[in-house]
């Protein structure tokens, strides 16, 4: 991670296909296209790769979000289970398609747990969401098996776990709808780009149409298209979708490169006693982005932050801290500060969100480190940062 650190010639090779024909747009013009059907080979390639029935590319990881939740019904009224810690896109996705994000506590594989997700349920669940963050992965056959129990719809983020599996299967692949983002820091970039996939044809349907203004794509002549649902435009340009498809093509080797560097920092800290790994349901399926671990205590956890960057050890998140990530920071959500009235009228449902009460959320992301790793590091580089952590960690 990130994929932008990797461009090459074949990025520039697919861009100016496009360039070479002036259609940016990722329907029709089938004239002058010259056969190049960049967001339509991405989705080939993409839902092949994950072995998905099919995929659509959207214009962002959060247009996928609320894609998915349209697709599968979501909506007024309807409670959704999501994690405290993830990036606000999640959050935003579930109220901004009027549902009301009920927050349940995560384990330390940083994701939710099903025990958690248990305890929340009430007669209006209709969802669960779990993020697959930091590249690794979910208790996700658990939380697969609950949601069957259930009837709940399991939609995964899996914006920041591309490439990332749990037995084999890809991560993605558990739910109705997987979701994923290829915005500009993520594993692959498309720029900005998202996608959905699911296995049935029903879903993917009214995917495709909603995220094109409800256009049915069942005719050569777009003018002369039905519009059977209510959509909005969540399309991905040819350009973007031609840098993604570049990128897609080298995810094999990104993950392979993440994984070495992963395994050799590992190998540096293993004599650190204070530093806890973060829980890998299956650690052959770990896409390797980041190096996550836990400290003893949140007071340790901060002094390491600020040692590591001392160390020029860069790149190291402290979560708790951090506004984009963790809900102890969104004052926006609590205090529900919106240009305009959202469509919940629930507000005593609402009221929850103003007090949100996830203590153990709060010891785990107060005690843990990620630190991205980066494709642009050589084996000395990963070598001599791995010495920095461990004179820092060691001595915590
Ligand atoms: C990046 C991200 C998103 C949103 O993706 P965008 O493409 O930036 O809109 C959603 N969820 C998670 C967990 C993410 O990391």
């Amino acid at each position: 991670m990130p994929g932008f650190e990797i461009f090459g010639d074949e990025e520039r090779r697919q861009v100016q296909d496009v360039l070479d024909t002036g259609v940016l747009f990722r329907y029709g013009f089938d004239a002058v296209r010259k056969d190049h059907w960049k967001a339509r080979t991405f989705e080939e390639e993409f839902a092949a790769r994950l072995g998905a029935t099919h995929c659509h590319l959207c214009s962002s990881g959060s247009t996928a979000l609320s894609v998915a939740l349209a697709a599968c019904g979501i909506g007024y009224g309807d409670e959704v289970v999501v994690p405290p810690f993830t990036f606000v896109a999640t959050v935003e996705a579930v109220l901004l398609a009027g549902a009301v994000p009920v927050f349940a506590e995560i384990d330390d594989t940083l994701c939710l747990d099903p025990q958690a997700v248990a305890r929340v349920l009430t007669p209006r669940t209709r969802a669960v969401i779990p993020v697959h963050m930091c590249g690794s992965m979910a208790r996700i056959d658990e939380l697969a098996e609950l949601c069957g129990r259930h009837g709940l719809v399991l939609i995964e983020d899996a914006c920041q776990a591309v490439g990332g599996t749990f037995q084999g299967r890809a991560l993605g692949t558990f739910g109705r709808m997987g979701c994923f983002s290829f915005d500009s820091v993520k594993t692959i970039t498309c720029g900005e780009g998202g996608a959905v996939v699911t296995d049935e044809a029903d879903l993917y349907r009214l995917v495709h149409q909603y995220a094109d203004h409800g256009h049915d794509h069942a005719h050569a002549d777009r003018g002369a298209e039905d519009h059977p649902i209510l959509g909005m435009n969540c399309r991905v340009s040819e350009l973007n979708a031609a840098v993604g498809l570049a990128q897609l093509r080298k995810l094999d080797g990104i993950l392979a490169s993440q994984r070495k560097a992963k395994a050799a920092l590992k190998d540096a800290l293993s004599a650190c006693p204070a530093v806890q790994w973060r829980r890998v349901p299956d650690p052959a399926g770990d896409s390797a982005t980041f190096l996550s671990f836990l400290l003893p205590d949140e007071a340790r956890a901060r002094r390491a932050a600020a040692d590591l960057a001392a160390a020029g050890v860069d790149g190291c998140f402290f979560w708790y801290d951090n506004n984009w990530h963790y809900l102890r920071r969104w004052d926006h959500f609590k205090h529900l500060r919106s240009p305009a009235r959202l469509p919940q009228t629930g507000l005593a449902t609402f009221a929850g969100l103003q007090d949100v009460q996830v203590p153990v959320s709060d010891n785990i992301v107060g005690r843990t480190i990620s630190m991205q790793i980066k494709l642009s590091w050589s084996e000395a580089d990963v070598a001599s940062r791995g010495e920095r952590m461990a004179a820092v960690l060691g001595a915590i």
